[in-house]
């Protein structure tokens, strides 16, 4: 496994690179989670490429860009033992230096939702999922169902912006309770790591509704919502009902697969979890057909 920080660096090895590459975009700090998407990408293409970088320009001044955590060591003994043939580990200054200006900017799909508690957010993430398509030229890239907003602002850029190049959504992998992996869970103390087993509750509350034959997007959304209010330590963000498809906002019942997500911070983080209805799409293959349409 080669390890490179630097863009010449990078181009040169990319260069060397035979066959479908597949490549999987990574903050590090690395879980099961992440680990499913590079175990898509090796049975998938005949070299996997990593990136390892904490993007300053997606989160806002008052987010957790100092105190994310960070383990390249041990990030770096995952993918080893994964397979992985390339990782790319940037300084900030590598992406963004000085004289930096350039930036992407998704419209439709980044309003709302995770785009209206996080302003800045997806224009940062579009910036710097363009930058590293353009120095890694992949087959295939792949990121999970986790963060469904962002897969559906990656589906419109890489439609809009002509890539060649696969976009593979991968199911939300989870702990034994239901808590959606996430690298902020070590931040979580013990009792609000068992309160934070809320968020998937309630999703499964409004599955459980929907399975009966609710299809009102509001009686959904106070299911999912009562659960959620039910915990004290769960402070709710929002809890949307949306198409899966383009994302908008369901105010009637619609013959769509619908796209259930929330957020609640428990302690410090905000935590995130979506599913889709019928649960039954909760699958690689209609996950990567589906949410946010096709590329
Ligand atoms: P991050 O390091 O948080 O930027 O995540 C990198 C990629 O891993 C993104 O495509 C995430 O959606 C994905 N990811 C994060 N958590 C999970 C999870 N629990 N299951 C599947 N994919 C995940």
């Amino acid at each position: 496994m080669r390890v490179v920080d630097t863009i010449a660096e990078l181009r040169q090895a990319r260069a060397q690179l035979q066959g479908l590459v597949g490549l999987v975009p990574t903050m590090g700090a690395l879980h099961a989670g992440h680990m499913s998407l590079v175990n898509a990408a090796r049975e998938d293409c005949d070299t996997v490429v990593v990136t390892i970088f904490v993007n300053p320009t997606q989160f806002a001044p008052n987010e957790d860009l100092d105190a994310y955590p960070r383990d390249l060591p041990a990030d770096l003994a995952k993918l080893e033992a994964a397979g992985v043939d390339l990782v790319f580990t940037p300084t900030p200054e590598t992406m963004y230096p000085s004289n930096y200006q350039t930036f992407v900017e998704v419209e439709k799909v980044s309003q709302g939702k995770e785009g209206a508690h996080r302003p800045g957010h997806f224009r940062g993430v579009a910036t710097i999922v363009t930058k590293l398509f353009n120095l890694t030229q992949p087959d295939a890239a792949y990121f999970g169902q986790k963060d469904a907003q962002q897969v559906a602002v990656i589906k419109a850029l890489v439609r809009d912006l002509n890539f060649p190049l696969d976009i593979v959504i991968l199911p939300i992998v989870r702990e034994a309770d239901g808590l959606a992996m996430s690298s902020r869970n070590v931040y979580l103390n013990p009792n609000e790591r068992r309160a934070a087993t809320a968020l998937n509750r309630s999703l499964q509350a409004a599955a459980a509704a929907y399975d009966a034959g609710e299809r009102h997007p509001e009686r959904l959304r106070q299911t999912a919502l009562a659960v959620l209010n039910a915990e004290p330590l769960a402070h709710v963000d929002y809890v949307s009902v949306a198409d899966a498809v383009t994302l908008e906002e369901l105010t009637a019942p619609s013959e769509n697969p619908i796209l259930l997500s929330l957020t609640a911070r428990v302690g410090l983080p905000r935590l995130l979890d979506n599913c889709l209805l019928p649960y039954s799409l909760n699958t690689r293959e209609a996950l990567t057909r589906i949410l946010g349409g096709e590329v």
